[in-house]
């Protein structure tokens, strides 16, 4: 495999500039703006083409974008209005008053807007301090969402419904694909996004309302496919139904999230640390000490540690360097 080389040398990005200034009719930095997103686009294909995620073609966005740089926007936070400089003299301005959302962005800071063809999206940003006082992990399964954590002992979410949602959607799909009906489908596949995305956003509004101060450990599934070839079919399967990552990325928008690697966490003895090497079953059984439990149980038992284990590694190897991080970890 040859790795790509992206030019990074001055002169090379001076070159691109003026290339790119030629047909410009917008302001200056809109050029700089295009040239850092065409950048970030490059580097994580190529982080994904050197994993054996991306293919070997040039990669395309298939929806033009522009992220607006902050010196391109000037922001008027009594008036809740931007306003984005297109070129000198010509100016695009958003208010976010009487929006549905104004009251929850109250004394929220406006991040980088990106204006699409058909919108602009607005983030806006806030801090605040957070005690964790839990540690969940937690196992995503095909019909479960399985926890643990000592002080409430296991927890376990049904998403049975989740998977109603998606039988019977594909049987009208089918149905109205065997009769030819396109406007149909379509219907039903916007259809079922919404109540999909609706089960999603109840299921992590709950979850966070439960369990507050919390961080909510789950399994990195960008790393499953590095796991052995026959247990990432298992876990394609577990994935074919259940929007996985969906419900990771809401739950990493409304509460504190972390991921560790996912490889053996059902397969580990949570009391001696055997590795059992065929996993079949929903009982974990250790040969060597005895255990038997759960595997959901167990899994998500290995996930809770496994994060709490690396947190423990990186605040060592911190303090043996010594360096100011240490003493920002150690706060933390
Ligand atoms: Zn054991």
């Amino acid at each position: 495999m040859h790795v790509p080389i992206i030019p990074r040398d001055r002169a090379f990005k001076k070159r691109l500039r003026e290339e790119l200034m030629k047909d410009n009719p917008y302001a200056a930095h809109w050029v700089d703006a295009v040239i850092r997103t065409a950048y970030s686009i490059m580097e994580s294909w190529r982080k994904r083409y050197l994993r054996g995620r991306a293919r070997k073609v040039k990669p395309r966005i298939r929806r033009r974008f522009a992220r607006c740089k902050i010196t391109l926007m000037k922001i008027d936070y009594q008036a809740r209005t931007i306003r984005i400089t297109l070129k000198q003299g010509e100016y695009l301005t958003i208010s976010w008053r009487s929006t549905w959302f104004e009251h929850r962005v109250r004394d929220w800071i406006v991040g980088e807007v990106i204006i699409k063809d058909d919108r602009i999206v607005i983030p806006f940003k806030s801090s605040e301090e957070i005690y964790v006082r839990r540690v969940i992990g937690w196992d995503s399964n095909e019909l479960s969402l399985d926890g643990y954590e000592p002080s409430i002992g296991f927890i376990h979410v049904d998403l049975k419904p989740l998977q109603s949602i998606k039988i019977v959607y594909e049987r009208k799909k089918a149905i109205a694909q065997r009769k030819g009906r396109r406007e149909l489908y379509e219907k039903y596949v916007r259809r079922e996004r919404n109540r999909e995305k609706d089960f999603i956003n109840k299921l992590s509004a709950g979850l966070r309302m439960l369990f507050q101060n919390t961080i909510h450990v789950f399994e990195d599934l960008d790393k499953e496919d590095l796991v052995s070839r026959k247990r990432a079919k298992n876990r394609r399967k577990r994935n074919a139904r259940t929007p996985w990552k969906r419900i990771h990325k809401r739950m990493s928008e409304v509460a504190l999230t972390a991921y560790v690697d996912p490889s053996n966490t059902s397969r580990e003895c949570p009391r001696c640390g055997y590795v059992v090497e065929t996993q079949e079953g929903q009982i974990f059984e250790c040969p060597r000490c005895g255990l038997k439990m759960g595997r959901h149980k167990v899994a998500s038992i290995n996930i809770r540690r496994r994060y709490l284990e690396e947190k423990r590694r990186k605040k060592r190897r911190a303090r043996m360097r010594g360096s100011p991080t240490a003493m920002n970890q150690r706060s933390l």
